[in-house]
């Protein structure tokens, strides 16, 4: 019997059971869909590289002797739809069993349901759903894991730092005797420190670029893309990242500076989201080499690292599946303003936000405290409707895959859901911008200031902001220690501040 395996855009694991042997009755399916590039207005990069991805890995299991169906989203008859193309492979090949792996996205779950259903109901096809063997959680277990108590981060952390073993003694106690290194993992950008250059593999785009000429895109794009389109290219990076950045890892992955984008970071989330690497194998990866280069790597460093694939990649996953589809309607602040128009280009006389957007905008990459503290901070303070704020960084991201990018936006960064993934809202002035990088110093705006014409706008909004949700977050023991703050400026500084405020979020576009 003739089998249709589908293979999605991110699920480039050439490692999965599916590829170990050739079977002359397996026909792969990719499809490069229409839906698939418009449900949002992505990042030009992100387009090109997904569909680069896509047809080097077609080429490497082709080369490997699999039989394959693409897709090209040109091809003349094109329904430019992903289940459309399987009802019509199917009935064309007389397809007996139809196989597809869990999708990571809701939208694509549903729609891969609702063709299973009528494979097997009009064509008595047998349909089948394998594992994408990628994940260190399967997608309940966080449900399973907290119940009905609250999620949070850290235990579920250590949970899977226990199940796997990960960073543990043999008396099974965290290496080195704490679970956290948060504190030393949070030095201000230095203009001593030294960064290696980046030494990128680039693509030429040429080709692509005519292919997206009329699909509505964002950002730039150059003559050529950086970001890995294959498991070799994934690999090279990762071992660059170990070699040459992950000392710098730890203490400086919450720095920003103007002078590079990319810092000690690993640039790994694509590689990691298209499935081209395994979260475990770069967490191997990465404890092998503390291991061998104790003297260079601190705990600090390793154990921050980890944090952020085997905690908070794994988390937000598991949050996406146990809140899906109503987490992405969740406003709990009921926040309703547009997005400035200047995020579209990064104009604006804001220094951190202009170059965070740039960045973004050039490269489809901002590291986690700019897309945090400067931008998403911005948007919360000016009650920017989450809807808005979420399209424009599943948009904007090269790794912004729905399951990672929504609670990331809605709950970590614009707290929309009222607290189930983070215990605070992650809200700043200046103070903390300033702290963490030099984008003060280059500024229009003066960082000291509230109420001046000139005043960093991040310090009026701050206190407004925590002034119309006083009845939310004044108990919330992680914040409402500021309200005391607030309560001490006299009445007329609250007026002011406040006014001040309002004219920022109506003069918006030309801040
Ligand atoms: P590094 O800083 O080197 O971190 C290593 C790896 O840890 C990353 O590659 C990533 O796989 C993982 N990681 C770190 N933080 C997180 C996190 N909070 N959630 C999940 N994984 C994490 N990450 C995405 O992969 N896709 C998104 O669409 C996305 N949207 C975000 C939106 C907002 C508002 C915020 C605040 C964060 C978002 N993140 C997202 C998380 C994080 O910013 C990126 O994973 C990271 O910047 C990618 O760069 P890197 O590979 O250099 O990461
Ligand atoms: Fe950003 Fe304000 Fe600093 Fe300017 S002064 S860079 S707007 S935080």
């Amino acid at each position: 019997m003739k089998e249709l395996r589908l293979i999605l855009g991110d699920q480039l694991n050439v490692n999965h059971l599916w590829f170990q042997k050739v079977d002359k009755n397996v026909i792969y399916l990719m499809v490069e869909a229409k839906s698939e590039t418009e449900y949002v207005k992505h990042h030009i990069q992100k387009l090109i590289s997904i569909f680069m991805a896509m047809r080097s890995f077609r080429d490497l299991l082709t080369h490997q002797g699999h039989t394959f169906k693409y897709i090209p989203l040109d091809k003349k008859d094109h329904s430019g739809k992903i289940s459309e193309e399987i009802i019509k492979i199917c009935n064309q090949e007389r397809i007996g069993i139809f196989s597809y792996q869990l999708p990571d996205e809701w939208r694509l779950d549903e729609e891969l349901k609702n063709t299973t259903k009528l494979l097997s109901d009009t064509l008595k096809i047998q349909c089948r759903v394998f594992d994408t063997e990628h994940f260190l959680t399967t997608r309940d277990e966080l449900k399973t894991f907290f119940g009905n108590k609250q999620y949070r981060m850290e235990y579920f952390y250590r949970h899977l730092r226990k199940k796997y073993n990960i960073l543990m003694s043999e008396d099974n106690t965290p290496l080195g005797g704490e679970w956290n290194y948060d504190e030393k993992n949070r030095k201000r950008y230095d203009a001593k420190i030294k960064i290696k250059k980046r030494k990128w593999i680039e693509k030429p785009t040429n080709d692509l670029k005519k292919l997206f000429q009329n699909t509505p895109s964002m950002g730039e794009i150059g003559e050529s893309i950086i970001w890995p389109i294959s498991r070799e290219e994934s690999l090279i990076y990762l071992k660059e990242f170990i070699s040459k950045y992950f000392e710098g890892f730890g203490p400086y992955q919450d720095a920003m500076t103007e002078t590079d984008s990319f810092l000690f970071h690993s640039c790994l989330s694509f590689s990691l989201n298209t499935k081209q690497i395994s979260p475990k194998e770069v967490i191997d990866e990465a404890i092998g080499f503390y291991k061998k280069n104790a003297d260079k790597i601190s705990i600090a460093t390793v154990e921050g690292f980890v944090r952020q694939i085997l905690g908070w990649r794994e988390f937000v996953r598991g949050i996406y599946w146990a809140e899906m589809p109503k987490y992405q309607t969740l406003n709990f602040l009921n926040q309703k303003e547009d997005l400035p128009g200047w995020m579209w280009t990064g104009n604006t006389k804001m220094n951190c936000m202009s170059h965070s957007l740039r960045q973004s905008l050039t490269l489809a990459y901002a590291h986690h405290i700019q897309r945090l503290m400067v931008i998403g901070n911005f948007m919360l303070l000016m009650g920017v409707d989450p809807n808005q704020v979420d399209e424009w960084y599943l948009g904007v991201y090269i790794d912004a895959f729905q399951w990672v990018e929504l609670p990331n936006t809605r709950g970590m960064s614009q707290f929309a859901d009222g607290g189930k993934l983070a215990s605070k809202p992650y809200i700043s002035s200046a103070n903390y911008i300033d702290k963490m990088s030099d984008y003060c110093k280059n500024c229009f705006y003066d960082k000291t200031t509230k109420t001046e014409t000139n005043s960093c706008p991040y310090n009026s909004l701050y206190w407004d902001f925590l002034a119309r949700n006083k009845s939310k977050f004044e108990s919330n023991p992680r914040i409402g220690f500021a309200y005391k703050t607030w309560n001490k400026f006299s009445e007329i500084e609250r007026k002011k501040i406040q006014s001040k405020a309002k004219t920022l979020i109506s003069e918006k576009e030309s801040l």
